[in-house]
């Protein structure tokens, strides 16, 4: 399409010098002319000779025979009278004329009286005779006999001599003829063409300006001419298009702050922008010509082959990037384009070259920062999520080892932050001396181990004499026990998040039993109800696409009211139930520990969170802003930080206070003492959403460091509850806690009261709030809505700051 006009190829093309050294048209057509010319003259002279001779000697005959006639009437009477001079007279006068050559007179007997001959032969000689007879009145009688000889050569060579002057003239006239008419085609002709070509040469000049050729005074030649100037005219106009073209392309390409290169067909530099030229150090003389190969970096050999062959078929070539040479700075990293060739390559092939060097540093920089953990130099979570893939994508069988540092938080707290860092730093150094194949920091105290399937065992066994070695920090000699969870990972079997999760619960299922232990995972083995556990992912996975899932209101009463029966409602904790079109309303704990094992936790954390988000912005429409709600939250919806996301997209698409929502985790969380978790708690608090340690009492959590966590709400275990009345010790314990509690600033809730005489006993105890079936059961929302309605007025401010921690925080009142 946009292919360039070809020259047409004119068979018989001559060259410029061919042109200049051939003979001009003039002579040309004399050298035809001339010869036919002298032809025809010479062909008509001698026809014309020929046909006047043969015309001239019959009238030389006739003549001859005239003259010989009236001799014979005078001649006999002299010879009659014997006058011999007579006689010779007349044959003198006979011999006188050119064409005779002899005359003879013979007697009457025949004697040859008299002969009168000329030199030399007769030409063509034809003898005439006549008899000679003298009469008068009385005698009449033969006296002899005349005879003439004649010759043709006077009168041949006279017409020879004609034929001459009139061939000479014709040829002259010819001639001028000739000179005459090449005078004119000069004139008209040759001199016009010859000036149009001077005009049209100018067109030569790359700055010229077109003169238009003047007209000359044959017609012919004017309309040549004036062909000529419009093709003049137009290839000017288009010169000139052409070298603004030039102009701006010089510009646009010379000058265009990119790395250009146009290479010729033979990988030959054809041209550089100058930023080219700037950034390999190099003058435009220089690069011109070279292979372009010779600037790239030899290493490269297999992008080079690459753009070759794309030069060479004229076809794309994207992204390759390379090593660009440089003269006066370190090599350029490119990357290197080559658009398709449309049309022909003669104009060269444009490579246009990006410069990436830095984009390739800060992506390294940002690689390493992202994939490798600052504290140890070990790879971290995201590294290892890579490993992972690449090891289930091949085809082996391989150990997988987490290994967790017991009671790691409590430990961090004594050194604090240096040495804690230290240590943890320290314990890296001593798991990757333990060599196992790969080994990367996943999370505060969290490192995770790949091996050799069959080194999975001894691996365990040599961490274990590692650590049974104390480490030093701060002077002091600090034992460290850690759990470990170990399993068999099949290829292409699970995902890492999968395997990861399946450590993470034996991790924390060994942290329930103390720590310091190492276990094998076990895999989709039987729940503690019995259940197989696809049963139950099935039924969850069905529950969330059918809309199963429902959240109960319990309510959350003020502790301090002095009147027991009638108190004032702070709030309410969100609980799930399955409504199972067969199986009837399945409670939590028949679903959420499967949850847990499969990953749908996630799914159903969100939506309950979006369901809470729902009953807030109602309960706000209708003028409740007081009330609280309490959230439900799984460890695992804390992973990468999706909680902190989550409550931030639903503060910004639901008009709640953040206050009025709050976040119920157990202890088990704290388990995963990561400083990420840690970090996400108080961004969470900054949000201003409350936080609320569920179930507290029932694990392993330190009075200590609850000090230094965000919580607004410790929620004391039911188990507490339901012996405080008759179990001396669980009262001392439940005391210890509020009072604790209560010192942190954090307002406690009693969780599972049944009796007037637990509320009693906590109420003493100075807790902020109760919750259990003595107040109220778990109940629909429509239920709790037409329940508490009523009661809406006995509104209590959740919102007073509770203490000096991050964030607005809330308070139960
Ligand atoms: P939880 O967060 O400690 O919730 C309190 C549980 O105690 C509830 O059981 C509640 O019905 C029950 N309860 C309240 N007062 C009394 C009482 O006076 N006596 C007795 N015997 N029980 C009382 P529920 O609803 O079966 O929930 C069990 C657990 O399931 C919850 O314990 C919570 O850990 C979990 N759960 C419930 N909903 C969700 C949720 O949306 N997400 C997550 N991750 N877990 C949830
Ligand atoms: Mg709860
Ligand atoms: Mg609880």
């Amino acid at each position: 399409m946009n292919d360039a006009p070809k020259l047409a190829k004119t068979p018989c093309a001559a060259s410029d010098n061919d042109i200049e050294y051939s003979p001009p048209l003039m002579w040309r057509i004399l050298r035809i002319l001339a010869p036919l010319v002298f032809a025809i003259c010479a062909i008509s002279g001698i026809v014309s000779y020929h046909l006047y001779a043969s015309t001239a000697v019959e009238h030389m005959h006739d003549d001859h025979r005239e003259m010989m006639n009236i001799v014979a009437l005078s001649m006999p009477d002299a010879i009659w009278n014997f006058d011999d001079e007579r006689v010779h007279a007349y044959l003198e006068t006979l011999s006188h004329h050119d064409s005779v050559h002899a005359v003879r007179y013979f007697n009457h007997e025949g004697k040859l009286v008299e002969e009168i001959t000329k030199r030399g032969t007769a030409f063509e000689p034809l003898t005439h005779s006549q008899n000679l007879v003298y009469q008068n009145s009385l005698v009449k009688q033969s006296v002899g006999r005349l005879e003439l000889e004649s010759t043709n050569a006077p009168i041949l060579t006279a017409r020879y001599q004609g034929g001459a002057v009139l061939f000479v003239i014709a040829l002259t006239i010819i001639l001028l003829i000739l000179l005459l008419l090449s005078w004119q085609l000069k004139r008209y002709v040759a001199t016009p063409l010859s000036t149009a070509i001077d005009h049209m040469r100018q067109l030569e000049d790359q700055h010229a300006i077109f003169h238009r050729v003047p007209f000359a005074q044959s017609r012919e030649i004017n309309k040549v001419i004036v062909q000529l100037n419009k093709l003049g005219e137009r290839l000017f106009n288009m010169m000139e298009a052409l070298r603004q073209n030039e102009e701006r392309y010089q510009h646009f390409y010379r000058d265009t702050p990119a790395l250009l290169l146009v290479i010729d067909n033979k990988g030959n530099v054809q041209d550089a922008s100058q930023l080219m030229l700037e950034t390999i150090g190099s003058s435009r003389e220089q690069l011109i010509g070279v292979p372009f190969h010779s600037i790239i970096n030899s290493q490269n050999g297999n992008q080079i082959h690459r753009l070759s062959t794309a030069l060479q078929l004229g076809s794309a070539c994207d992204d390759q990037v390379m090593t660009l040479r440089c003269q006066h700075q370190d090599d350029r990293q490119v990357q290197v384009v080559i658009p398709a060739a449309k049309g022909t390559q003669t104009r060269g092939t444009m490579m246009l070259l990006t410069d990436i060097t830095e984009l390739t540093r800060t992506q390294q920089r940002l690689m390493e920062h992202e994939l490798i953990d600052p504290l140890t130099q070990l790879p971290n979570r995201l590294s290892l999520n890579h490993h992972l893939k690449q090891l289930i994508a091949s085809d082996d069988v391989f150990g997988l080892l987490l290994v967790n540092i017991d009671r790691f938080h409590s430990i961090n707290h004594h050194l604090g932050p240096m040495d804690g860092d230290l240590l943890l730093k320290e314990t890296g150094e001593r798991l990757k001396e333990c060599n196992p194949a790969w080994i990367g920091r996943t999370g505060g105290d969290e490192f995770v181990m790949t091996c050799d399937v069959k080194d999975l065992r001894p691996l365990v066994r040599r961490i274990q004499t590692a650590f049974s070695h104390p480490l030093l920090k701060s002077g002091e000699s600090i034992n460290l026990s850690l759990s470990m969870a170990g399993l068999e990972a099949q290829a292409n079997d699970e995902s890492p998040s999968r395997l990861m999760r399946l450590l993470e619960l034996t991790v924390v299922d060994i942290k329930h039993e103390g720590g310091n232990q190492y276990r094998t995972c076990v895999r989709d083995s039987v729940l503690e109800d019995g259940e197989p556990l696809f049963l139950k992912e099935r039924m969850i996975r069905e529950a969330l696409a059918m809309g199963w899932f429902r959240l109960y209101l319990q309510p959350i009463f003020r502790a301090a009211s002095p009147d027991l029966e009638a108190p004032e409602l702070l709030g309410a904790e969100a609980l799930i139930r399955l409504e199972h079109p067969e199986l009837g309303l399945v409670p939590p704990n028949e679903f959420i520990p499967a949850a847990e094992k499969t990953g749908q936790i996630i799914d159903i954390g969100n939506w309950v969170l979006e369901e809470a988000a729902v009953i807030l912005s109602e309960w706000r429409r209708i003028g409740i802003e007081e009330r609280y709600l309490s959230v439900n939250a799984s460890v695992m919806q804390f992973r990468d930080q999706c909680m902190l996301h989550q409550l931030e997209s639903l503060l910004e698409r639901y008009p709640i206070r953040p206050s009025q929502l709050v976040i119920e985790v157990t202890e088990n969380l704290m388990l995963d003492s990561k400083d990420s978790l840690l970090c996400q708690l108080h961004a969470i608090r900054k949000l201003g959403v409350n936080l609320s340690l569920d179930d507290f009492g029932t694990g392993f959590s330190c009075l200590s460091y609850l000090h230094d966590l965000p919580f607004g709400i410790l929620k004391v275990d039911r188990s507490f509850v339901m012996n405080v009345e008759t179990s001396h010790r669980d009262r001392e314990l439940a005391q210890i806690i509020v009072a604790m509690a209560r010192s942190f600033g954090m307002q406690v809730v009693v969780e599972g009261v049944e009796k007037r005489g637990q509320a009693e006993i906590f109420r003493d105890m100075g807790v902020h709030a109760f919750q259990g079936y003595l107040f109220g059961r778990p109940m629909p929302q429509q239920a709790f809505e037409t329940r508490f309605h009523a009661n809406a007025d006995a509104r209590v401010s959740l919102l007073k700051p509770v203490r000096s921690a991050p964030g607005t925080g809330n308070d139960l009142g």
